[in-house]
């Protein structure tokens, strides 16, 4: 891109959770907003990914949304999207603590830069920064995992990504694939108005007990050890089990969580499975997760062997100039929450011992 490079201490990419929770503490130990610090957000508007989730995500349906730092989200009405409920919340944030957001800019690259510094490039101008918070979440990246026949099916496919609520798959044969969290959810509401079958490559596991704080520990210390051997990260929440919750009860009632393994091949008409079992379909939903969006640190050269990155904390090992929050087991609004802290730490440590930061 052309024009101006602007010099800076930190830019945060991202304004979801990791990002916002991030920027806070960078704001609280002492960076001065503008100065020296911007957050580079690419959506239209606040809420990060909560934006574009389907609006039938109700308050009741999430799983937990943890406070961001520093402000409570007051008890909202169960009833209210979660795509009304989390934007209005993150704007209110960004305005009480004046975040310098920018939007919508989008970060097209992260380099290597002079002295020392990484050179973030954007659709609008350029910044050299000392040190980059990378809080970039996994909306923007849907997996959609490979089947022969994909491209001869008359139907229509679409992602968890892609699904706006239940109306528009009504009186459909729907093939919901995927064993997490979305997958439940959306076969749970699509069931109710739709012909469905369920497809896993795993037996479903179910959580009978309470999700608790120790079993929350353990599914994060989980992702934790995969990052830090340079593993690419499992979801958080597939390492946590499926929720029996009312709307899934009541999907088992009618008969919609008989589960079947994953089929071959994709048909113009349907699915096949390699027994010579066939099902017809007017629509394929892939709810099978998303990967971390992390493109534009391509030049950086972070992956190893392993596929993943080789985490410290929430640096890459090879590198202290960059943080990833909200990356492996940080994946969560808590764990979010809670690694902007220690990115913010970290950044301001960094800057310090690099003979301070210009005052
Ligand atoms: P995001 O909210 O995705 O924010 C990333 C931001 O980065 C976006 O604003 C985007 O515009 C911006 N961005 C991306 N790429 C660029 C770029 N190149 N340049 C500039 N900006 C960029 N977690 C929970 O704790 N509780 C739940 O109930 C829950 N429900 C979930 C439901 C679904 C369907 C999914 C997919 C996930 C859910 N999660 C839940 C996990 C959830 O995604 C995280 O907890 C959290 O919201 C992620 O925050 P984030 O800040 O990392 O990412």
């Amino acid at each position: 891109s052309t024009g101006r490079t602007q010099e800076i201490d930190v830019v945060v990419v991202g304004a979801g959770q990791a990002g916002l929770s991030s920027a806070y503490f960078l704001l609280k130990l002492g960076l001065r907003p503008e100065a020296e610090l911007v957050v580079l957000d690419a959506d239209a508007g606040p809420g990060g990914a909560w934006q574009h989730r389907w609006r039938s995500l109700r308050m009741r349906t999430v799983h937990r949304i943890a406070d961001l730092p520093g402000m409570e989200l007051l008890q909202p009405d169960d009833d209210a999207a979660a795509a009304d409920v989390v934007p209005r919340y993150f704007a209110a944030y960004e305005a009480r603590f004046g975040l310098p957001v920018h939007r919508p800019v989008r970060v097209s690259a992260v380099r290597e830069g002079r002295d020392g510094r990484l050179d973030v490039v954007t659709d609008a101008g350029a910044w050299s920064a000392r040190a980059v918070v990378n809080a970039t979440g996994t909306w923007t990246r849907p997996f959609w995992p490979y089947y022969p026949g994909r491209e001869s099916f008359r139907g229509r496919q679409l992602h968890t990504a892609d699904y706006r609520g239940p109306a528009e798959l009504a009186g459909r044969r729907v093939v919901v694939v995927g064993g997490g969290a979305s997958a439940v959810q959306l076969l749970a509401e699509v069931s109710a108005v739709a012909d469905t079958a369920w497809v896993t490559r795993r037996p479903p596991v179910w959580r009978d007990a309470p999700f608790d704080e120790q079993a929350g520990r353990a599914a994060v210390a989980l992702v934790e050890e995969a990052v830090r051997a340079g593993r690419p990260p499992a979801s958080v929440v597939s390492v946590t089990g499926l929720a029996m919750t009312p709307a899934v009860a009541a999907a088992r009632e009618r008969g919609a969580l008989e589960r079947l393994p994953m089929f071959e091949r994709i048909t113009p008409d349907g699915v096949a499975w390699a027994d010579g079992r066939t099902l017809a379909a007017d629509v394929i939903l892939w709810c099978t997760g998303f990967r971390a969006a992390l493109d534009h640190l391509a030049p950086l050269r972070l992956r190893g062997a392993g596929g993943g990155i080789v985490m410290e904390g929430t640096h890459p090992a090879a590198d202290p100039r960059l943080h990833l929050v909200g990356y492996g087991p940080s994946a969560s609004t808590i764990g979010a929450s809670r690694a902007g802290r220690q990115a913010a730490r970290d950044v301001m440590a960094l800057l310090g011992q690099a003979g301070g930061r210009a005052e």
